[in-house]
């Protein structure tokens, strides 16, 4: 449990004074009655997507509420989880005085977006096992420090952090704690959503695009309190999921059996992958993973990368990342992609 926090101390002040877009379909919201649109001057005929897409996603949002347990009024999607990540900088992070702090290796897009509005980055590296380090992610935070992203399980490790670190995290960092939850449903951990009324500062941000199948579509949920919903909703673009995602998302979360057959036989043919990496003469370490990709360390990952393009397969080589030196990170795919994946390398 965490009381006392006070979320308008970590709001940018021009966010604070922001008086969003409207709409006139806003102001008619919930009307029963059948209205005449001559309001956004679209065109009248009907195909299907001649209208504007319902800017609240309430119909997505209520299937995802019964999914996972969570008021629609503490969710807030996106197009992509990018796009929720995006705007936790753009309604917290005052450019160019404050910061953020990541924990490397970890995603790429958090420092990119760090770049991209401008907000200086603090870096934490994990410890040799892929661990957080909680007092040195202590000691780096100050009064300017934002938002602390945890990536869990880790992007590219594959490793899910201890609960008891992520709720240490969670009881004494000064600002917001967002959780990217993009591999969950690979994992037997439980997602930190049952926290949220615990938890004032903590931000769960999750995707359609992994194990539902969907990165097409650019679908990603951010849960959190109503007050910083509220805030996100402020300088959310208007129609930031369009109409055709919002269809294609409901259609698919409602395929429950489907999601979970795929994801079983997924994690079916990593245990198959993972054993058979184990074998190969120059992989010298292979991972324990969550999600739905291994990563190994090899004797030289530029070269052995190469050599599998070479043969017609794409892993991506994460050498450069700290505490990655040598290593590859492989997706898991289907049965015969794995089979083949595992054939070539094997006479490399
Ligand atoms: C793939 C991935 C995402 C997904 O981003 P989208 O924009 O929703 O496709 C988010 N976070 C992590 C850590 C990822 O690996």
């Amino acid at each position: 449990m965490r009381d006392n926090f006070d979320i308008t101390r970590l709001l940018r002040s021009n966010v604070a004074g922001l008086e969003p877009y409207r709409s006139a379909r806003d102001e008619c919201k919930g009307a029963s009655k059948q209205m005449v649109f001559l309001d956004a001057n679209e065109n009248p005929y009907p195909n299907g997507v001649n209208r504007y897409p319902d800017p609240r996603q309430k119909d997505l949002k209520e299937v995802l509420s019964r999914l996972k347990g969570v008021d629609t009024n503490k969710m807030l999607l996106g197009n992509g989880s990018d796009e929720v990540l995006d705007l936790l900088f753009r309604a917290f992070c005052e450019p160019r005085v404050d910061n953020i702090i990541i924990v490397p290796p970890t995603y790429g897009m958090y420092k990119v977006l760090a770049g991209i509005n401008d907000i200086e980055n603090r870096e934490v590296l994990l410890s040799a096992n892929f661990e957080l380090r909680v007092q040195e992610i202590m000691a780096a935070q100050d009064t300017r420090s934002k938002l602390l992203f945890l990536c869990s399980p880790n992007n590219p490790t594959g490793n899910s952090f201890s609960e008891e670190s992520i709720l240490q995290l969670l009881k004494s960092f000064n600002g917001l704690v967002v959780i990217d939850e993009a591999y969950i449903d690979f994992s037997e951990k439980e997602s930190w959503l049952k926290k949220l009324d615990a938890f004032p500062n903590l931000v769960i941000v999750q995707t359609l695009s992994k194990a539902y199948g969907l990165a097409g579509i650019r679908l990603g949920m951010c849960y959190a309190s109503e007050a910083i919903i509220t805030i996100l909703n402020k300088i959310k673009p208007p129609y930031n999921v369009n109409e055709l995602t919002q269809e294609r998302a409901k259609d698919r979360l409602l395929e429950t059996n489907k999601v979970d057959f795929e994801i079983s036989c997924l994690l079916e043919y990593k245990n198959d992958l993972y054993k058979q990496l184990l074998k190969v003469h120059f992989v010298n370490q292979v991972y324990t993973s969550d999600a739905n990709f291994i990563l190994i360390k090899v004797d030289d990952a530029p070269g052995r990368y190469k050599q599998l393009i070479d043969a017609g397969i794409v892993v991506r080589d994460r050498s450069t990342q700290p505490l990655c030196e040598n290593t590859l990170r492989i997706t898991v795919g289907t049965q015969a992609e794995n089979e083949h994946f595992i054939t070539v390398i094997k006479t490399l």
